[in-house]
């Protein structure tokens, strides 16, 4: 037995039969500190809770094995007093491979395993007029990693400054390829917009690739106002004054103070999926999006409503105003040439569709003449 520090210690068992033996001799050292002790005339309850790792199925080499076995504990000590937990791949899966992911994120860039997808926005008569890109890690062994998973690592580390850079970098580029003029939106992370050369590095950013500015639109969350709002407004301000969109993502979800509203003109507001996914079943969620697109309408803030699934929940959105719309209805998430090919027919669709209406006005009698004119 060993004291590793403070109030942990480690027991290395010698054992055949594994996990009986280890928990048979876990819950006695457990039953035995449950017990009041008399410290010099004072009686000291003490507990304890114990996480267990197992040789060689939980690892072989000492690292390994106390890492997981302090992982088994945090899993016991956050069940309860006086538990004994074994280390479990299945559910201690995420939080050990946390380490590793951040080595190899860390090289993720370089090795060219990331790459954006873009999810069409749509108005409210069907066209294409914006993509957002969504950054996505192909791990060479664990394949496809969700952004939800690896941004968080990212933003520890800081690896997300290059990585947002090369996003930036990368949605301009493909979008000034691409046959339509649509916007194209990137999501930032708090850190970016505490870096104060953000607008510098996005100007230079613009000048290489030669999009227009109005055309790109930086997609930032509340949290980022909450943590360091001054410093935040500042860049954000700079960044709009070179002709770049703010939108606030995900509204309605973190803090929503509406002072930020007053103090930023921002471009747009997303409203996050979760009420959107309520609309239908919800009156609360109902009278929030109503809420928030009449506020939205009064400000003269364009609105997005995130998360659409069902047509039911687009036409109550565009019944009450709502102008652009996106989710999973309308268009997942693609790659760079299925988005060109998607918004090049949508502007053709929409033709198709002005053409009919001119055609219909012209058997109608002399719409066609004013139509024409
Ligand atoms: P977000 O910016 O709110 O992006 C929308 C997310 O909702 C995307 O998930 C998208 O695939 C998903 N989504 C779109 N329509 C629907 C729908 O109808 N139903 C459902 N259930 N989901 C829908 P994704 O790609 O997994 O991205 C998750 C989050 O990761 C993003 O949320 C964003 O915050 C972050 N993220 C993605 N790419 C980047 C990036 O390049 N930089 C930074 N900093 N964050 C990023
Ligand atoms: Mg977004
Ligand atoms: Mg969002």
């Amino acid at each position: 037995m060993a004291r590793l520090g403070g109030d942990e210690f480690v027991v290395l068992q010698a054992i055949d039969d594994q996990s009986e033996q280890a928990s048979d001799l876990a819950q006695r050292i457990i039953q035995s500190l449950t017990e009041v002790f008399d410290l010099e005339g004072r009686r000291a309850h003490i507990g304890t809770s114990i996480g267990i790792a197992i040789c060689p199925a939980n690892g072989v080499t000492p690292q390994q094995l106390l890492t997981r076995a302090d992982i088994a504990l945090y899993r016991a000590k956050h069940s309860g007093r006086g538990c004994l937990r074994f280390f479990d791949p299945a559910i201690d899966h995420e939080v050990d491979d946390r380490p590793q992911l951040e080595q190899e994120l860390r090289k993720a860039l370089v090795k060219d395993e990331l790459t954006l997808l873009y999810q069409p926005i749509f108005d409210a008569d069907g066209r294409v007029v914006c993509f957002e890109a969504l950054m996505r890690w192909t791990h060479p062994i664990l394949g496809e990693i969700p952004p939800s998973r690896f941004i968080p690592i990212a933003e520890v580390r800081k690896f997300i400054v290059p990585m947002g850079e090369w996003a930036i970098e990368t949605a301009c580029a493909t979008a000034v390829s691409w046959s339509s003029s649509c916007r194209i939106a990137v999501n930032l992370s708090p850190v970016q917009v505490l870096q104060p050369d953000l607008p510098g590095t996005v100007e230079a950013i613009l000048q290489r690739t030669g999009l227009a500015a109005d055309r790109l639109e930086l997609e930032i969350t509340e949290g980022v106002l909450l943590q360091d709002g001054e410093r935040a407004l500042t860049v954000l301000g700079k960044l709009n004054a070179l002709g770049v969109r703010i939108v606030l993502d995900d509204f309605g979800t973190g803090y929503s103070s509406l002072s930020y509203l007053h103090r930023f003109r921002f471009q747009k507001l997303k409203i996050d999926r979760l009420f959107v996914g309520r609309l239908t079943e919800d009156q609360s969620a109902r009278s929030i999006v109503k809420a928030i697109l009449s506020m939205s309408q009064e400000l003269g803030i364009e609105v997005t409503a995130e998360g659409v699934e069902t047509t039911q929940q687009a036409s109550m959105l565009r019944a009450q105003g709502c102008n652009e719309f996106q989710g999973f209805l309308l268009g997942h998430p693609t790659t760079a040439e299925t988005a060109n090919e998607l918004a090049a027919q949508s502007s053709t669709l929409n033709m198709v569709e002005q053409l009919r209406a001119v055609s219909r006005e012209f058997h109608a009698g002399d719409g066609y003449i004013k139509q024409a004119s």
